[in-house]
């Protein structure tokens, strides 16, 4: 480690100099590592012990292949049933290259979007791997049984996502997330049928079990009962999703947080690129103080439906189908007539702030300013026909009625930009094994292949790929290695893994101060919004690490949890999980004001081109930021990855 200490923020590393993938042309190097990756016989399998800590679209899917193979699986999640994971939530669709539009898509064009979409910040090597495995969950997913949209002659049908040129995006209805998780829950459930694995609900994991350097295990607490609980394996997989709620307001279920990830990162794992968060640019708006969740309108709802506002800031008062066409302004198909209204997330959003931030936002105000700008289906509903739009976004609509009491068949929907996924996570090699070894990291819960922006229908692709096709082949290299030795509960690191459990449920319980968990968690979600948004800057990132620092100290000195700890206690839960964000907030903003550029859903201020899209600096930042704890009190430890592009040119990314 190098001893510079820059500004006493952070400190820098060695650089992470190997990601184990194979030598080779790209199209060849997943074949090879499949095949270099050591077989375990099917008796050795029963001997050994795999943890997965999720059930949604990544450990569910894992879960079910690892215990189809005949490993001893334990699976473990907070909800009352594997399939309430957040990824039922997922509306819009999943990706494959399987061109079945004859559009002109490709391995190579999905890999190349990829890329592009992340704006040059993701590594080629995955991204390749998970074009190429893209194909294949289709074939599984259908013959599970998904319920795939259909054209009339009984074809499976695709639709367009933002980012791209060609329809490949897979879906049913506005259900995607839910159709898959349910084939993947199902495949889950089978092997809990047949002994292989063993499910444990309502458990949420509380720290990480190292010995030896080596993952070896969990401490859980049952949430039912308030037991402490260790658990013991060969190797450990988070699949735990993403961290999206240390905005306090996202789209995300209310219960996703950042505690597994955060327990591993705590004790070796890197945080990659922890400032990357989309905004994504349709959801329904803030309305006030009293909401404790954003909802998502589909970027589905893009391929026909229209974004615009008055062009004239004294219309946004009127009723927007009194607005001839001639006063509207169709921004995105204005700037972008390539991409239209199909532009990237990151890009759709940031021009929806500035035309708000210039007067014209519609819808009520909050602050001084309007947040919404119109998403209107006038021109489908004449082209198609009501029926035909009802048919494919019918479900979205109508959630659209029951939250805002409006009707979008008759009036346009009002979107704005909220957040919605976490392109960071734990940083993972080729085989998504993080830096402690025995560690596996899947899903959204890595930080694998979205680089600074994900495209829409990325994440199921990404999920799906990592728990039915990558990890099962990659993790059986490591466990071809063991039985590793068995430890006891005896064992030191086990018992001081405990010990911090107890130790920090105690505290929190103690405190007995003033202000809820949840005062504190939208106190750190405003702070984040503000300063490490949609637009960031040197000051305000500056400013916003001293805010959190000191709500943090206050959280330890005047949180007031209440209940017991041996019985269910959300206040307890959701404590952790606060106390857990406020440190991950504060490495968010340390990451942010270092990478003084602009790319994807990181946006610094001062680096923009004339016409205001981001800049980037690909001599100083073509790397992946990923962070060591740098300890209690102390400075996190920067490791650079260069990402080298062999196979994609880099430029300045163009949806013009
Ligand atoms: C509203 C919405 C719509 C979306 N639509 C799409 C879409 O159309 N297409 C697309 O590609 N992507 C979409 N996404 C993104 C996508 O849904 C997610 O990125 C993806 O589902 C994440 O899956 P996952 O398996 O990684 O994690 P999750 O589904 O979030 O599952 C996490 C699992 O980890 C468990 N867990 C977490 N922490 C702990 C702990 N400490 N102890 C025990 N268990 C724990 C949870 O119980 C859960 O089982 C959408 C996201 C949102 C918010």
């Amino acid at each position: 480690m190098t001893s510079s200490l820059i500004e006493g923020l952070y400190r820098e590393g060695e650089p992470i100099a190997d990601t184990a993938a194979p030598a080779g042309p790209i199209a060849q190097k997943w074949e090879q590592r499949k095949f270099d990756a050591h077989l375990v016989n099917p008796a050795n399998r029963r001997k050994l012990d795999v943890i997965i800590v999720g059930t949604g679209l990544a450990g569910a899917s894992a879960g079910a292949t690892l215990g189809e193979a005949g490993y001893n699986v334990k699976s473990f999640c907070y909800q009352d049933s594997p399939r309430r994971a957040h990824s039922i939530a997922a509306q819009g669709g999943i990706n494959a290259a399987k061109n079945y539009k004859g559009d002109g898509d490709s391995t190579h064009r999905l890999f190349y979007d990829t890329v592009k979409g992340g704006d040059y910040r993701s590594r080629e090597t995955n991204v390749y791997r998970l074009a190429e495995v893209s194909v294949d969950i289709i074939d599984q997913c259908v013959a599970q049984g998904v319920p795939f949209a259909r054209e009339y002659g009984g074809l499976l049908d695709n639709r367009s996502f933002g980012g791209v040129q060609v329809s490949r995006t897979f879906y049913a209805r506005g259900q995607t997330g839910q159709q898959l998780l349910i084939g993947a829950y199902q495949a889950l459930e089978r092997q809990i049928g047949a002994g292989t694995v063993k499910m444990y609900s309502r458990h949420e994991m509380l720290e990480l079990i190292v010995v030896d350097g080596k993952a070896r295990g969990i401490i859980a607490r049952d949430m039912v009962t308030g037991e402490i609980e260790t658990h013991l394996a060969d190797a450990v997989v988070l699949a735990t999703g993403g961290y999206g709620n240390v905005y306090f307001l996202s789209t995300n279920a209310m219960g996703c947080n950042v505690t597994a990830n955060w327990r591993a990162h705590r004790k070796g794992a890197y945080f990659a690129n922890p400032c990357y968060t989309q905004i994504h640019p349709t959801c329904i708006p803030v309305s006030g103080e009293h909401q404790s969740k954003l909802t998502l309108m589909s970027e589905s709802l893009r391929n026909d439906g229209r974004i615009w506002v008055p062009k004239r800031r004294e219309d946004c008062d009127k009723d927007p189908r009194e607005i001839p066409d001639e006063d509207r302004d169709y921004y995105l198909e204005r700037i972008y007539p390539s991409f239209g209204n199909l532009v990237p997330r990151d890009i759709a959003s940031r021009q929806a702030k500035n035309v708000c931030d210039d007067g014209r936002g519609v819808g009520p105000k909050v602050g001084d300013f309007r947040r919404g700008v119109y998403l209107d289906f006038r021109d489908a509903i004449d082209r198609l026909g009501e029926e035909a739009v009802r048919s494919k976004y019918g479900n979205l609509f109508d959630m659209y009625r029951q939250i805002t009491g409006e009707d979008p068949y008759k009036v346009p929907m009002r979107i704005y930009p909220a957040v919605h996924y976490t392109m960071g996570g734990l940083w993972v090699d080729y085989d998504l094994q993080s830096s402690i070894p025995g560690l596996f990291v899947a899903g959204e819960a890595n930080f694998s292949d979205h680089g600074a922006n994900r495209l829409g229908a990325s994440a199921l692709m990404q999920g799906l790929a990592d728990g039915y096709f990558v990890l099962p082949n990659t993790i059986r290299d490591y466990l071809s290695h063991g039985p590793y030795e068995p430890i006891s509960e005896s064992h030191p690191a086990v018992i001081e893994a405990r010990d911090s459990v107890e130790g920090r449920i105690h505290m929190l319980l103690s405190i007995n101060g003033e202000r809820s968990v949840d005062a504190f968690h939208r106190e750190l979600g405003n702070i984040m919004w503000e300063y490490c948004g949609m637009e960031r800057t040197e000051e305000g990132l500056r400013k916003a690490i001293d805010l959190i620092r000191s709500l943090r100290e206050e959280f330890w000195r005047n949180v007031r949890v209440l209940g017991a700890a041996d019985t269910l206690n959300q206040s307890l839960e959701k404590a952790g999980r606060v106390a857990d964000f406020l440190e991950l907030g504060e490495l968010m903003c340390i990451d942010a004001l270092h990478r003084r550029e602009s790319c994807g859903g990181h946006f610094r201020a001062e680096s923009q081109t004339e016409d205001g899209e981001a800049l980037r600096n690909d001599d100083e930042f073509a790397y992946v930021g990923a962070w060591e704890w740098g300890g209690e009190g102390s400075a996190p430890v920067l490791h650079k990855e260069d990402l080298e592009y062999e196979f994609i040119e880099l430029k300045q990314r163009s949806y013009k």
